[in-house]
């Protein structure tokens, strides 16, 4: 600190500005009752010795409050603090989980002493499976994607590891979860699109294509589902962009990042005048179908029409539908045009 600029403090006893010096002192804090004394560095008036209410103070009262809980067997702020973070939740999530409120959190996490009731209830929420319970029991007061997210976290620590990609896009994917005119009136299903990634790329020549070519086809395989039955196979929602419609939008390269993790396909980088493009090619096709009788006639019926089109040329033909004229540039495209999608 520049002494020039020292500064100075109201002291109340000398009722006026004094300068400050750092003493060590040992002061006796009570804390439910109970004496504490604590020694440490505070902040003093020069004059007279009494001590400033700053930033050292506040950290010997607050070292005297976790001597108290030590003493008595409560979690301390710290690994009250970790057992939150090491599920990656926010103060207001955990406590609504835990079904207490979000500033008791805050406070046990900056040193307030927890009641024993709350000190149980959140040495349980160490416990993944229990807190599992908890996120269920209070579920009515936590949003629906903030129950997902929850449970993703929460998940992750029980059991085999989820890929974080995988929670990534199921997280992306929450708006998805009830069916609607965005996805064909179905939930998103990664088996769903992981079997007509893989039935597509086993029908395409050499068993690969860019994805942007990938892209265009899901769109039609997924629209021309909902014309012939009144649901999508997938689930996925597209957003018009540009070039065509996007699978989920701009999070559609992590959809094909994951089966790469999962071992269905390869995907390799090839530059090109344009720029790079990403080229998948079919690794594994033994993956299990999870495709119907009606979902398979679908895959087969637009790939036998329009497979072996281009990205460029399939484009052209998505640039000719209702649902790409008729959306606005980046924005969901409606199911409700499929009723007049082209395939031939
Ligand atoms: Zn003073």
């Amino acid at each position: 600190m520049n002494p020039r600029f020292k500064i100075e403090l109201a002291c109340p006893k000398c009722e006026s500005y004094c300068k400050v010096n750092s003493e060590e002192r040992t002061e006796e804090f009570v804390v439910r009752g109970n004496k504490i004394s604590i020694s440490g560095e505070v902040d003093v008036c020069a004059n007279c010795g009494t001590i400033f209410w700053t930033d050292k103070y506040d950290a010997l009262m607050k070292s005297a409050y976790e001597e108290y809980k030590k003493g008595n067997g409560l979690l301390s702020s710290d690994e009250i603090r970790q057992i939150r973070e090491n599920y990656g939740l926010s103060q207001d999530l955990f406590a609504s989980i835990l079904g207490i409120g979000s500033a008791s959190i805050q406070r046990y996490e900056t040193g307030a002493v927890q009641t024993p009731v709350y000190d149980g209830i959140i040495r349980e929420a160490h416990n993944a499976p229990q807190l599992l319970k908890l996120l269920e029991k209070n579920r009515n007061n936590i949003s629906p994607k903030d129950y997902t997210l929850a449970k993703i976290n929460i998940e992750r620590n029980i059991g085999p590891r989820i890929s974080p990609l995988r929670g990534y896009l199921d997280y992306e994917l929450i708006n998805n979860s009830s069916p609607s005119l965005w996805n064909g009136n179905r939930v998103f299903s990664h088996e769903k699109f992981q079997s007509v990634l893989a039935h597509t790329l086993f029908r395409l020549l050499n068993k690969e294509a860019y994805i942007t070519k990938l892209n265009k086809l899901f769109f039609f395989i997924d629209f021309a589902m909902y014309k012939a039955h009144g649901y999508s196979i997938t689930g996925l929602h597209y957003v018009r962009w540009e070039y065509g419609p996007v699978p989920a939008g701009r999070i559609s390269y992590y959809l094909y990042d994951y089966a790469e993790e999962l071992g269905i396909v390869l995907i390799r980088e090839n530059e090109r005048e344009d720029g790079i493009s990403r080229i998948l090619f079919l690794n594994n096709i033994s993956i299990p179908n999870t495709l119907n009788a009606d979902e398979m006639e679908i895959v087969e019926e637009v790939l036998l029409k329009i497979g072996q089109l281009s990205a460029k040329a399939l484009s052209g033909k998505s640039h000719k539908e209702r649902a790409w004229i008729e959306t606005s540039p980046n924005e969901k495209i409606s199911y409700s045009f499929a009723e007049c999608i082209h395939i031939a």
